[in-house]
């Protein structure tokens, strides 16, 4: 499979791309699949299996209601955050649910809606749909697996589309004929000294196979604008997160302090990390209250991309649009080598494969805007990994708030600290990017269950929910 930078960088909604954004694309799947071979007429009623992690923490993530809203026809890139409620409502007091938008049937969720405490085989992520007759019988069915990052697979390990996809990979036959093709670090440094090109320039060649040099650019911007709307409203949202743990919003507080004592940043050369502390825990207090971010390279890790590029652009002097551009396609160029060879998925590999993706792929893309070279790009990335190996996914309630999103500034700070030690250096290093990506998937192979997005461990565990 090949992959876009527009696959790791999807505009869609929170709290979490592998519990929330894929079972809403998986459900809409299975609900056109079922227009397209049967008519929606001849359904009774749907019921909807949830397995593994999604049953064990799919409350806490709005996966019910993400399940629901997809069988209703909605999208994540496309629903309007403000509606979701409304729309749930509508179907929990009506008990009645219109199969994408077209043919009403009954829903009652502790009916149609079952959690399954067992695993499907491919991941740990897994769904099946049914669907029935008027007599009671099955008439369709199909498994899908959301794999983190938003990626869902079927049965068959094909990737499934949000059909609000057009050109891309699959669209254009898996992405054959790039003029740049890599899968690994070392083959993406070779391409570099093979042809003088940047990761970010490699990139740009590689996505217009399949759309225009504008497009891109277009698409690029579109990324950043939503990045930064997500920073803009978490810096001026108040009040508690959704869940029984009533947490703080402190984005809003901590913009307010910051912004009115600016003469503070000249006495505390450090008060930079403020801000990058508050970039990305607006963001991620954003996600938590299923508003709209970009998943990068998931949701529950999106606040680490937009806090390091908000740091480039307000507070390196050498920022500008181009180099807006660059950082989120050299970005996407070390999210392609993890998506190839490890995982994503917090279910999969704990959160090495979330914060600790999103962490290399930022200091990458920090060190590439700074002036570094290929070889001190992939040494940034390799750093922005190598120190969250082990790091495991607890959710505290299911719910991503804790630890995700004080994380989610450290894997910023983290990041910057990272494309800095790499831009020191010469590029010369002892683990590669590649070694580092492998021992990230065998440790997250070797991680107990209980530690890979159950809340059955860790924090979880040990903070009392109220
Ligand atoms: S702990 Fe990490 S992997 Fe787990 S839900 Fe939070 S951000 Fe995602």
């Amino acid at each position: 499979m090949s992959v876009s930078v527009f696959d790791l960088f999807k505009i869609g909604i929170g709290p979490s791309s592998s519990h929330t954004v894929g079972p809403m694309i998986a459900a809409r799947q299975f609900a056109c699949h079922v227009q397209g071979t049967l008519g929606l007429t001849a359904v009774h009623h749907v019921t909807v299996e949830l397995f593994g992690s999604l049953s064990a923490t799919g409350v806490g993530h709005g996966t019910d209601k993400a399940v629901l809203l997809g069988l209703a026809g909605h999208e994540p890139d496309h629903i309007d955050p403000d509606q979701i409620q409304p729309a749930i409502a509508d179907i929990r007091t009506r008990q009645t649910l219109a199969l994408l938008g077209e043919h009403p049937v009954p829903f009652v969720e502790k009916e149609h809606l079952l959690f399954r405490r067992k695993s499907l085989p491919l991941h740990p992520n897994g769904m099946a749909f049914h669907a029935f007759d008027a007599q009671g019988t099955e008439i369709a069915t199909r498994e899908y697996y959301s794999v983190g990052g938003g990626f869902v697979i079927d049965a068959a390990g094909e990737r499934v589309l949000n059909s609000a996809a057009t050109a891309g990979p699959d669209a254009a036959g898996h992405g054959q004929g790039l003029p740049h093709p890599f899968r690994t670090g070392a083959e993406l440094l070779a391409q570099c000294q093979a042809t003088g090109l940047t990761p970010a320039q490699l990139m740009a060649a590689n996505e217009q196979h399949w759309r225009s040099s504008a497009e891109v650019r277009r698409q690029l911007m579109a990324i950043w604008k939503t990045m930064a709307g997500a920073v803009q409203r978490g810096c001026a949202s108040t009040g508690t997160l959704p869940g029984p743990m009533h947490v703080r919003r402190r984005a809003a507080e901590l913009h307010h302090k910051l912004s009115s004592a600016p003469e503070a940043a000249l006495r505390d050369p450090l008060s930079m990390l403020d801000w990058v502390n508050l970039y990305a825990m607006a963001v991620n207090e954003e996600n938590a209250a299923g508003g709209r971010v970009v998943t990068a390279p998931t949701n529950g890790a999106a606040g680490v991309i937009p806090a390091v590029l908000h740091y480039y652009v307000n507070f390196l002097p050498s920022a500008n649009e181009d180099g807006i551009a660059t950082f989120l396609l050299t970005a996407g160029a070390i999210g392609i080598i993890y998506k190839e060879n490890a995982s994503l998925s917090g279910a999969e590999v704990g959160c090495q494969g979330e914060v600790g993706v999103a962490c290399s792929m930022a200091a990458g893309a920090l060190a590439a805007v700074m002036g570094g070279s290929p070889e001190q790009i992939e040494n940034a990335a390799e750093i922005g990994m190598e120190h969250n190996l082990g790091m495991t996914c607890d959710p505290v309630g299911g719910l991503v708030q804790i630890p995700c999103i004080e994380r989610n500034a450290m894997g910023a700070i983290k990041a910057i600290n990272a494309a800095r030690m790499a831009l020191r250096g010469d590029g010369q290093h002892v683990v590669s990017l590649d070694k580092v990506i492998k021992t990230m998937m065998q440790t997250g192979a070797d991680m107990k269950i209980k530690y890979k997005e159950t809340s059955r461990g860790g924090l979880a565990v040990n903070v009392v929910e109220c």
